[in-house]
């Protein structure tokens, strides 16, 4: 019998009638004759309200304890949908990350899985049992619970579907598929029925918050089938049409992939800036500054190095906003002291916005098209990064809709594949 795990976000999860619309959804795959692993978020709305009674105690919550305060969240969750499948006749267990246990590191508020022990799992779903995990949390080798992590549901979900060897591994959601951007920024975004492995990887790590970015990693490495697609659909329909709706994550590139130049449009809020101003410039300095930081456990995505004629240099770089704190307290009083350096500045009012597409290697002159919409929207780019199939801006925040509109026209996204 083959196995198939399904993940429910927040919004699929997010009342009681929508709970019992999963469990008949479910319900109907069990009957089918699947086994079933079902991994829900917490209730939309939950882990929010959770961090903000957090941060009316602590500034910056312990985060030790605010995993173990997140983690209320997908607990109750698993045991409504526990009772709502009861309630349809099935047979169904609930299980929190420890109890698998799913095996995760010790960085509270974003651990990575290690390892999942599928045995009480298994034994539960050849009970004939729908087994339900707990989405977003695991436990360290201390034993104490962790969580992977914004939006880290998909990532449990991916996980288990990796480790037990799932045929498939379906996200349900509140839209129908992966767009060519967010259809809640651009209401003319188009739905893709497959999207390339490469491409949705960059577009998770772009900021494209259908999926986690390591549940894309995850997929990837253990190639296991993904797709993503609406909850929010007649429960009940027929199962030829639910197993071909929505986006698949493909592997391989094949006949079906469309073939534009960009395919997708991402973009992030979560970004600061901080920079570092007349530092010596001398062999080491990067390491001196970046170092630091990232022994402070904070993750610096884009970097520039701007070499002035004084025999001084300035970099630039952006982490995530949530950690803007940590790093321009780490810079002010730590770092700027132990390099020499004249100052250190910080904005938060930014965001990075990209174009990916794997058409890009094979295509000159994408770049220059990205850098001329926005020049003639008058938005000034902050940094630029690239790579073989995307390019970055960072621009000021207040025109990210705009940017991503006017991206989105320039490259024909709105228009359906030749
Ligand atoms: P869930 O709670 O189901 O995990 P999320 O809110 O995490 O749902 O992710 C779904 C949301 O992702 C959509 O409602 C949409 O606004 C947003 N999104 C961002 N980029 C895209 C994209 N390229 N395609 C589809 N949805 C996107
Ligand atoms: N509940 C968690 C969050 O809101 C995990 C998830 O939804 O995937 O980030
Ligand atoms: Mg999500």
């Amino acid at each position: 019998m083959s196995l198939i795990v399904h993940k429910y976000g927040g919004t699929s999860m997010g009342s009681t009638e929508r709970i019992k619309n999963v469990a008949k959804r479910v319900a109907k795959w069990h009957r089918a004759g699947f086994q079933m692993v079902v991994v829900p978020s917490a209730m939309s709305g939950e882990t929010n309200r959770l961090i903000g009674l957090a941060k009316e105690i602590q500034a910056e919550p312990d985060p030790r304890e605010l995993d173990m305060l997140c983690c209320t969240g997908e607990q109750a969750s698993v045991a409504l949908l526990a009772m709502a499948l009861k309630a349809e006749g099935l047979d169904a267990i609930s299980f929190s990350g420890w109890q698998v246990p799913i095996k995760t590191d010790s960085s509270h508020t974003k651990a990575r899985i290690e390892s999942i022990d599928d045995t009480r799992v298994k034994a539960e779903l050849n009970a004939g049992k729908v087994v339900i995990v707990t989405g977003f949390q695991g436990i360290d080798d201390q034993g104490n619970q962790t969580t992977l992590g914004r939006g880290g549901s998909d990532t449990s979900a991916v996980a288990i579907a990796a480790a037990m060897g799932a045929a498939e591994c379906l996200i349900y959601t509140d839209v129908d598929g992966v767009y060519t951007t967010d259809p809640r920024v651009v209401p003319e975004a188009r739905r893709m029925r497959v999207v390339s492995f490469e491409e949705m990887l960059e577009m998770a790590s772009l900021g494209s918050k259908v999926l986690q970015i390591r549940s894309v990693e995850f997929a990837g490495k253990y190639r296991v089938p993904t797709r993503v697609l609406s909850s929010l659909t007649d429960p009940m329909m027929s199962l030829d049409d639910e197993k071909v709706s929505g986006t698949l994550i493909t592997f391989e590139e094949d006949e079906h992939m469309e073939q534009a130049v960009v395919s997708g449009i991402a973009f992030n809020r979560d970004e600061a800036k901080v920079t570092i101003r007349g530092v010596p410039d001398k062999p080491g300095v990067a390491y001196q500054i970046l170092g630091q930081v990232a022994e402070a456990n904070i993750d610096v995505d884009m970097i520039i190095q701007n070499q002035g004629s004084d025999g001084t240099t300035d970099f630039t770089f952006t982490v995530h906003r949530n950690e803007f704190n940590k790093t321009m307290d780490l810079l002010k009083n730590k770092i700027q002291g132990s390099v020499g350096a004249r100052e250190v500045a910080g904005d938060t009012n930014v965001c990075k916005v990209s174009i990916v597409g794997i058409g890009m290697r094979s295509h000159v002159g994408v770049a220059s098209l990205m850098f001329k919409t926005l020049s003639e929207e008058g938005i000034n780019i902050q940094m630029i990064s690239t790579s073989e199939i995307k390019v970055s801006v960072l621009i000021d925040d207040k025109y990210m809709e705009l940017a991503v509109r006017a991206l989105h026209k320039a490259f024909g996204l709105e228009k359906e594949a030749a």
